[in-house]
């Protein structure tokens, strides 16, 4: 994790035919804690993916992450697990408010995203929701207050933002926005910089797409800070 995490800023490759600039191969190589390698031992993940390989060491290092990995390489644990050791180091608890925020550009993969969440994170102190529409805002709204992680689709999180008395994102430690690039296709735009600007701007933000594209590079220069920037262009 060492020379990864000491590689140069700037755009950094995993090609995954035998070359790799990190050495990590397993997630139990890397600085996380126990609760974290029990659950994913338990969910049988043990060696990572390309975009896990190159991505973790940054982003368990506090550092912002800009990663761009196909369909199916694995971006979910790339943030999930960062997310839950950076809270799990804070001493998070269910008494510290909302830490961390993901941002999924469809109710599917927000329950993909939130499913995947509570198996890695089973073995955590911390408390979970889904925002996704569907539901009346009024029942959202009963619950939402208390949660320390939340999984929101665009609107919805901002409908929260602006409608729901309490709603606190003062605290936020971590930002993750998801499928980025199917965020601005589905117009988001707008609705996610009106939400990143409802945030503190001492947090860590990962931001994930499935392709590079100019509106992702826009997005990640008005929600990132001296992000490392990582892409895997072949099968993990
Ligand atoms: P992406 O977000 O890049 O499309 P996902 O995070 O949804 O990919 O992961 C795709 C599949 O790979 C999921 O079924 C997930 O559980 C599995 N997966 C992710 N990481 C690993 C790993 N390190 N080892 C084995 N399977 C993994
Ligand atoms: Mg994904």
């Amino acid at each position: 994790a060492g020379r990864a995490a000491g590689a140069a800023a700037g755009a950094t490759e995993a090609h995954a035919n035998g070359v790799s600039y990190a050495d990590t191969r397993r997630f139990d190589e890397l600085p996380v804690s126990r609760y974290t390698l029990d659950a994913l031992r338990e969910a049988k993940f043990v060696a990572l993916t390309a975009i896990q390989r190159a991505a973790l060491p940054h982003a368990l290092a506090g550092r912002d992450v800009l990663g761009a990995a196909k369909t199916g390489s694995g971006k979910t644990l790339a943030f999930l697990v960062p997310l839950l050791e950076k809270l799990f180091r804070l001493r998070w608890g269910r008494y510290d408010g909302l830490g961390a925020l993901v941002i999924s550009p469809t109710r599917e993969l927000a329950v993909q995203i939130f499913n995947e969440l509570r198996r890695v994170g089973a073995r955590h102190d911390l408390s979970a929701g889904l925002l996704i529409g569907g539901k009346g805002v009024r029942e959202e709204q009963e619950r939402v207050n208390a949660l320390n992680i939340l999984v929101c689709t665009p609107g919805r999180l901002l409908q929260h933002m602006d409608e729901t008395p309490g709603f606190e994102a003062g605290g936020l430690q971590v930002l993750v926005l998801d499928e980025a690039d199917r965020i601005l296709d589905m117009g988001f735009a707008a609705t996610v910089n009106a939400i990143v600007e409802n945030l503190p701007r001492a947090r860590q933000t990962l931001l994930f797409s499935a392709t590079q594209t100019r509106s992702v590079a826009d997005l990640a220069r008005l929600s990132l800070r001296a992000p490392e920037f990582i892409a895997v262009h072949a099968e993990a």
